[in-house]
């Protein structure tokens, strides 16, 4: 796992393939894996200064090291450095699992065609993500208006990203929910990865939270062939 963007929400990726291995594996079972955690402050700054190439030589830099320490699969614990994946990818010999591809999947299997985006400014308003669900899945996407989305990406990095949870972000997040809904939208994807950490997605399945769904894909790909679950009677004798 290529994490620290936020830590934030890389701990939460580390939660989730651990309980599922040991929900797979049954009552010790964890999960073999690596967490390199980057500074997110020196990803952040280049972001804003649009220095992309940078942010994509420290993250293939980053993602080497990770491979070096025997990683079969990689995983980028984030949406927005989704837009450098073809630079890592071009680094490493291992797969990236592909965190648009993982969700995709999942609005796939649902059959729906058109999707809400609730992520950061870069996801929503550049090319890369929207334009990789359309070509490769066939899903539209549909954004917030302008003064959402400037909301939603300071919600983001003043709040999410330095693990502050306020009841009226949480609100403010519901309510643009419930708007892209309106304009037509068969589910939003939560894409970025510290929005689920706000807005609970288990109650509603028109919600794709992706740090989720990635976390789990990862599970899938490194214990493939999937395990039988364990016996539970077994589980209790010992
Ligand atoms: N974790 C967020 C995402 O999924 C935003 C942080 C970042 O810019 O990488 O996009």
């Amino acid at each position: 796992m290529l994490g620290g963007m936020s830590w934030e929400s890389s701990a939460l990726y580390y939660r989730i393939v651990n309980e599922e291995a040991r929900r797979r594996l049954g009552r010790s079972g964890s999960a073999p894996s690596i967490l390199w955690t980057v500074d997110f402050s020196e990803v952040e700054r280049l972001q804003v200064a649009g220095a992309w190439d940078a942010a994509g030589e420290l993250l293939a830099d980053a993602a080497r090291r990770v491979e070096a320490a025997g990683a079969e699969v990689l995983v980028l614990c984030t949406n927005t450095m989704h837009k450098v994946a073809p630079a890592i990818e071009a680094a490493i010999g291992i797969p990236l699992l592909h965190i648009a591809d993982v969700t995709a999947a999942a609005i796939a299997a649902d059959g729906r065609r058109t999707v809400g985006l609730l992520a950061t400014r870069y996801t929503m308003e550049q090319d890369f993500y929207r334009d990789h669900l359309r070509e490769r899945f066939g899903i539209d996407v549909l954004v917030p208006g302008p003064a959402d989305r400037e909301e939603l990406h300071r919600i983001i990095f003043e709040e999410l990203a330095l693990g502050i949870f306020t009841d009226a972000s949480r609100e403010r997040c519901g309510s643009m929910v419930d708007e892209l809904l309106g304009r037509g939208a068969e589910g939003v994807v939560l894409g970025c990865t510290e929005v689920e950490l706000l807005v609970p997605a288990d109650a509603d399945d028109r919600l794709y939270p992706s740090a989720r769904l990635h976390a789990i894909a990862a599970v899938d790909a490194a214990m493939d062939p999937p395990t039988t679950p364990p016996d539970r009677a077994g589980e209790r004798a010992t």
